[in-house]
C-alpha cells in the first residue's frame, strides 16, 4: 500500500499522471490530505472512479487520540495517539503569546540514552513516517480547534536520526497547498549528531537548530550524554560553527541544569569561552525529574545565568509548562499499549472526546 501522505504534491502529480490522470489531480489530492481528510470518498471534486482506485492503492494515515490531558496550570495539551500499527506517541500543543506551538516526535521511543531522559528508557522502537509526522501537527490542529503556527521538533526521538524522513516532513508542512508553516517557525533540536549537521547545513534552511547541550566538558557530557563519546565537545563546537557560517542562522544551545552535575562556576566560564566567536544563544531549562533517574534539578539557575551574562553571553531561562500532565521537555516516554492507563485525573478525557 502507498502511503500517500508522504508523497510531495509533485509525487503525487506524477504518480496520477502515470495513471492516465491529469497532473492537477495531484494537487487536489495533496490539499485534501493536508487539511485532514482520511478517506478518498471525501475527495468529492475528483471522478469516483478514481476515489475507488486509489482507495485500493493507498493508504491515508490517521492517528487515533488515546487519552488527552489538559494542563490546569496553562492550557497545555498533551496527546497520546496510537498509530496504525499499535505503536503510541505524543505531541504536546503549548500556547504562547507569540503563537500556539505543537511540539512533536520523530521516532517511536530513542536510541541516544541521555540519562535525564526518559524518551530513551524503552529504547528506539521504530523510526516516524513523514505522514506520521504531519499528522501530529494536522490532527492536534483538528482536535484542539486552534491554528497552529509554530513547531518544535523537540518532542519523543532524535529528529537527525531520522534524517531523510524529517527533511521530507519539513518540504511537506511548508508547502503553501498543505499547511504552509514558514521555516522560520520551525525548530528543530539535535543531541548534537555532527555528520548530520553538517548534511543539515547544505541545506540552508531558515529554521532554528537546537542543540542539546547541557554540559561544556566531555567528562561529564560523555557522562550523561552516550553521543558525546564518539564526538566530544571541541568536535561539536566547530560543527556549530559551521553551520552558522554555512547558514547565516544562530544556533539555540539547550542546557537543562543539574544539580551538582553541570552547574559550577567553572562550566559556566568554560561554557562562555566556547561561545566566544560564534553567535549562539543559550536556553537554561530547569530539571524535570523523571522518576527513574537520581538526577535533581539544579539550585543555581540565577547564578549560572548571571555569570554567563556578564560574560557577554545570550541567555533566557525556559519556562515551564504543562508540569502537572508531565508534559514539560524529556517527560514523553513511549507507551506501550497496555502501559497508556496511567491513573486517571479530572483533567485526562478519555479518547480525546471535548466536554
Ligand atoms: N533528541 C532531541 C530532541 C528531543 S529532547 C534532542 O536531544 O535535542 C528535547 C529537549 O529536552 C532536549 O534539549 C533534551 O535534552 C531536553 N530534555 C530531555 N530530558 C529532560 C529533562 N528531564 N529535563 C529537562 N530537559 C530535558
Amino acid at each position: 500500500m502507498i502511503d500517500i501522505k508522504s508523497m510531495t504534491s509533485e509525487e503525487l502529480g506524477a504518480l496520477l499522471k502515470e495513471q492516465g490522470e491529469p497532473r492537477f489531480r495531484g494537487k487536489q489530492i495533496f490539499t485534501w490530505l493536508h487539511r485532514g481528510a482520511i478517506s478518498f470518498h471525501e475527495m468529492t471534486n475528483l471522478p469516483k472512479a478514481l476515489r475507488e482506485r486509489l482507495d485500493s492503492q493507498c493508504v491515508i494515515t490517521h492517528p487515533e487520540v488515546v487519552r488527552k490531558q489538559i494542563s490546569a496550570q496553562d492550557g497545555t495539551i498533551k496527546y497520546l495517539w496510537r498509530l496504525l500499527d499499535g505503536n503510541c506517541i505524543e505531541t504536546v500543543l503549548m500556547r504562547y503569546h507569540h503563537g500556539n506551538t505543537v511540539c512533536i516526535s520523530s521516532q517511536v521511543g530513542c536510541r541516544m540514552g541521555c540519562a535525564f531522559c526518559a524518551s530513551t528508557l524503552g529504547g528506539k522502537v521504530r523510526d516516524l513516517t513523514p505522514s506520521e509526522m504531519i499528522d501530529q501537527v494536522l490532527f492536534t490542529q483538528i482536535d484542539a480547534g486552534v491554528p497552529i503556527s509554530n513547531i518544535v521538533l523537540m518532542g519523543i526521538g532524535e529528529p537527525l536520526d531520522n534524517f531523510d524522513t524529517v527533511l521530507r516532513f519539513l518540504e511537506l508542512v511548508n508547502h503553501q497547498d498543505g499547511l504552509n508553516i514558514g521555516m522560520r517557525h520551525i525548530s528543530l533540536s539535535t543531541c548534537g549528531l555532527t555528520d548530520k549537521i553538517d548534511k543539515l547545513a547544505e541545506h540552508r534552511l531558515q529554521l532554528t537548530l537546537s542543540v542539546s547541550l547541557h554540559a561544556p566538558d566531555d567528562e561529564t557530557r560523555s557522562k550523561i550524554m552516550p553521543v558525546n563519546r564518539g564526538i566530544g565537545v571541541k568536535k561539536l563546537f566547530d560543527t556549530c560553527r559551521r553551520y552558522f557560517e554555512t547558514t547565516g542562522r544562530r544556533i539555540s544551545y539547550e542546557y537543562a541544569m543539574i544539580d551538582g552535575v553541570n552547574d559550577s562556576d567553572a562550566q559556566a566560564d568554560l561554557l562562555a569561552s566556547h561561545l566566544k566567536g560564534t553567535p549562539g544563544h543559550v536556553n537554561l531549562i530547569p530539571l524535570n525529574e523523571v522518576r527513574e533517574s537520581p538526577l535533581k534539578p539544579s539550585r543555581r539557575v540565577l547564578e549560572f545565568q548571571q555569570r554567563l551574562e556578564r560574560q557577554g553571553v545570550t541567555v533566557t531561562v525556559r519556562r515551564k509548562l504543562g508540569s502537572d500532565i508531565d508534559a514539560s521537555c524529556g517527560q514523553l516516554r513511549r507507551k506501550a499499549m497496555g502501559m497508556a492507563s496511567e491513573p486517571s485525573a479530572d483533567n485526562v478525557r478519555p479518547n480525546g472526546r471535548k466536554d
